[in-house]
């Protein structure tokens, strides 16, 4: 079957890179509240990739299109500068060691001024790679793992089946920064609900404290059409918090998490209220932005629902 090129979907730092699709799809298709459940993954052949990266070589050289190469592959290439590449797609780590191995030496020989890969990546992937191959990963400047931590809560990690425990996850951002890779994770802010939402929470900020990445961004779940738990809401069986709810989950994981230094942010187009800041040194301010909107409780402060996106 012909590789079916995935739409762009990236963490907002990647904007400025180059999209090299190496997989579709995610392997771990079972999480309820995700665009990808149930999605197929797909491999693509090793020697496709490569002949992209021929293909963006040359046109970085000269200036080339080839007739054969689909348009999306210039397009995205069209304002690069050369410096950063996402491989995608929902966790392209999947993709067989030895071959990813060859298409990072491929690409650093092929695209000279790669400054650094980064991809996203579940807690399976990471465990399931020893810590020389992620090392090996690391000189081939695969310097960033993008990993969705969703919950520090057992609990809510079973209920949206992401296959791995906390202690899984832990155990998998700790090998990742051991081999020098750059941690960016993610938790989702209304993922237990309203009934579980304060375990959701303390555990949220107690995995984050645990982790410890570099940067850690907040998103605000979503519910999809055509995922378990879009329809667990319809059918009355999961009760979504309100938008100032998740205000005060984003709050209390600010006020209980403990971090050495990490850019902590709300940026993602999911969340009612965009904060940012370094941690700890930001702390008092970021709390101080987040109480002075939920003491007006003015909802034209928040992000309207029509320009929320995934
Ligand atoms: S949350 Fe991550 S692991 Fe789960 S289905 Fe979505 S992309 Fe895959």
């Amino acid at each position: 079957m012909d590789f079916k090129r995935p739409d762009i979907f990236r963490p907002p730092s990647e904007r400025n890179s180059y999209f090299l699709p190496l997989t579709s799809g995610c392997s771990n298709n079972t999480c309820t509240f995700c665009a990808f459940y149930g999605s197929k993954l797909q491999i693509r052949d090793a020697d496709d990739v490569k002949r992209e990266v021929d293909v963006v070589s040359l046109f970085r050289r000269t200036g080339t299109c080839l007739p054969t190469v689909p348009t999306l592959a210039y397009a995205v290439a069209q304002d690069w500068d050369g410096k950063r590449m996402f491989l995608q797609d929902g966790d392209a780590l999947i993709y067989p060691f030895r071959q990813l191995r060859e298409i990072l030496q491929y690409s650093n020989e092929r695209l000279p001024h790669i400054e650094r890969i980064g991809t996203y990546a579940t807690p399976q992937d990471i465990l399931r790679r020893t810590q020389d191959e992620l090392r090996e990963l690391r000189e081939l400047k695969l310097l960033i793992f993008y990993v969705g931590v969703e919950s520090g809560d057992d609990e809510v990690l079973e209920n949206v089946r992401k296959g791995v425990d906390r202690c899984q996850i832990a155990e998998a951002g700790r090998k990742a920064r051991e081999a020098g890779i750059t941690l960016s994770v993610t938790v989702i802010l209304g993922l237990g609900g309203v009934v579980g939402s304060e375990k959701h929470t303390l555990e949220t900020a107690s995995i984050l404290t645990e982790i410890d990445p570099d940067y850690a961004g907040a998103l605000t779940l979503t519910l999809v059409p055509g995922t378990p738990l879009y329809e667990q809401w319809k059918h009355d069986i999961f009760h979504p918090i309100s938008p100032f709810q998740s205000l005060e989950e984003l709050k209390t994981i600010v006020e209980e998490s403990s971090f050495s230094d990490c850019f902590f942010s709300s940026m993602h187009a999911s969340n009612y209220l965009p904060i940012r800041g370094r941690l700890p040194q930001d702390k008092g301010r970021v709390l101080m932005e987040l109480e002075q909107v939920l003491e007006a409780k003015d909802p034209s402060l928040l992000r309207p629902e029509y320009l929320r996106g995934l």
